[in-house]
């Protein structure tokens, strides 16, 4: 399938941030978001452009309080439904007869579009009158009226040159609510075929200009949908040759130069491989968004399975020795100081508690000593801990008293920590979780 390199390094980045409790994943996923699109094909500058707006919506998150992973995701999911297109983009028959050109290289997938729109427009009870313009190749015309016949569809055309078929059948057009006119592709895009096709556009008045390109376009994309662009003002993009195995990142290029949006995409050569584009659900797809829900839920079970009262009580600045000791006895996993520091914004990152707790690495074998010396009493209320208990405390463990102040700070400082990070964001956050604060 086309894009399948980018929705692999979409969706692993995706992942990223799903794994991340707090926003520090967020970064590194951007990047790996930028590689993915790159190696796509997605012209380098409109990529920047893309992560730049992705990094200023975020910023602008994060003033109103921080960057929630399911946040982070939203605003890459919406950006890259607008780099792809809006929605909601529709080609819509607003007089008749509605004349539509289709323009683009040769090998493209005009003609065959051709047919294929044609059949949409059918079912949807409009009269269609094919139009071949194409007349650098007999077969071109024989091409079309193949098709037209195997949809049931009037195919006027093939002339000796493209303006001779316009002029000589124009006077049916009024005929027919829509017509369709496929016009001569070259193999490359060269001043003839530019000059040849403004004529073709001049003549024709097409209300409807559309731009076909094949998905596997690659980095040509940005020059060619430019030159057609410039020459002609491209209203639509059709996609063809999405079931193939090309990166595809050059149709969404050339969606973004013109401004024009993709309404179809071809997904194969029989004339139903054909759908009516939605950026949404294509985005979706990509992102692979569609059990998002689930995948959050998941998430949020791998990093928030901490005793409720003691999160709460860690976020108040209520927490206790005792608590501490948890923290202690659970440093080589995720402590529950750990698990809420890292749902905390403001705080750097989860690593802030590790960090301190790191820099205590070899005294952690002695803080648990200490705190076994402690009396219950002691370890529910610190506070009452002066320097005779000191005194005690240390010779009861064997260790030095400077071991038991050192425990002491330690305590202090994550207290301090944990209630500067009390607030109404910590407390919306931890409702989210299913924690209530209550008062
Ligand atoms: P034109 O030169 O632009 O008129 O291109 P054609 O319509 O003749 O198509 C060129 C080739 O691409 C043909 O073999 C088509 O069958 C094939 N083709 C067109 N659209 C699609 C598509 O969506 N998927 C696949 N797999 N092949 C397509
Ligand atoms: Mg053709």
């Amino acid at each position: 399938m086309v894009f399948d390199s980018l929705v692999d390094g979409l969706r692993s980045s995706i992942q990223k941030i799903l794994r991340s409790t707090g926003g520090e994943k967020i970064d590194e996923a951007l990047m790996d978001i930028r590689t993915s699109l790159l190696q796509s094909d997605v012209d380098v500058k409109i990529v920047d452009e893309f992560i730049s707006k992705v990094k200023e919506d975020l910023k602008a998150n994060k003033g109103k309080g921080m960057v929630t992973r399911e946040k982070a995701i939203d605003v890459i999911y919406n950006n890259l439904v607008k780099l792809v297109g809006s929605g909601e983009e529709k080609i819509s028959i607003i007089s008749v007869p509605y004349k539509i050109l289709l323009v683009g290289l040769f090998g493209s997938g005009k003609t065959t579009t051709a047919a294929k729109l044609a059949n949409y427009f059918k079912k949807r009870g409009y009269s269609v009158l094919l139009l071949g313009l194409d007349t650098s190749r007999p077969a071109a015309y024989e091409q079309l009226l193949q098709l037209g016949k195997s949809i049931n569809t009037k195919v006027l055309g093939g002339e000796k040159s493209s303006l001779d078929s316009i002029r000589k059948y124009e006077n049916e057009f009024k005929n027919f609510d829509i017509i369709i006119a496929d016009s001569a592709g070259r193999d490359a895009l060269d001043e003839q075929l530019i000059n040849e096709i403004k004529s073709v556009h001049s003549v024709f008045k097409p209300n409807d200009t559309i731009l076909v390109i094949p998905a596997d376009l690659g980095q040509n994309a940005a020059l060619q949908v430019s030159a057609f662009h410039k020459a002609l003002g491209i209203n639509h993009i059709i996609l063809t040759k999405t079931d193939g195995t090309a990166n595809g990142g050059g149709a969404l290029t050339a969606s973004y130069i013109s401004g024009a949006k993709v309404v179809f995409i071809g997904t194969g050569e029989k004339i139903n491989a054909f759908e009516e584009f939605d950026p949404k659900r294509f985005v979706s797809q990509l992102l692979g968004l569609d059990n998002l829900q689930e995948l959050l839920e998941k998430a949020q079970e791998e990093n928030i399975k901490v005793n409720e009262e003691s999160v709460k009580k860690i976020v108040k600045g209520e927490f206790s020795l005792l608590d501490m000791y948890d923290q202690y006895a659970n440093a080589k996993k995720m402590g529950p100081l750990d698990k809420v520091a890292s749902m905390i914004p403001g705080l750097p990152s989860s690593g802030r508690t590790k960090e301190l707790m790191e820099k205590q690495g070899e005294n952690i074998g002695k803080f648990i000593n200490v705190m076994d010396s402690m009396t219950k009493e002691e370890l529910e209320n610190p506070k009452i801990i002066d320097s005779k208990r000191i005194s005690r405390i240390a010779r009861g463990s064997g260790q030095d008293e400077a071991i038991v102040r050192e425990l002491l700070s330690q305590y202090n400082k994550t207290k301090q920590v944990m209630k500067m990070s009390k607030n109404r964001q910590v407390s919306d956050l931890l409702r989210r979780f299913g924690i209530n604060l209550g008062g």
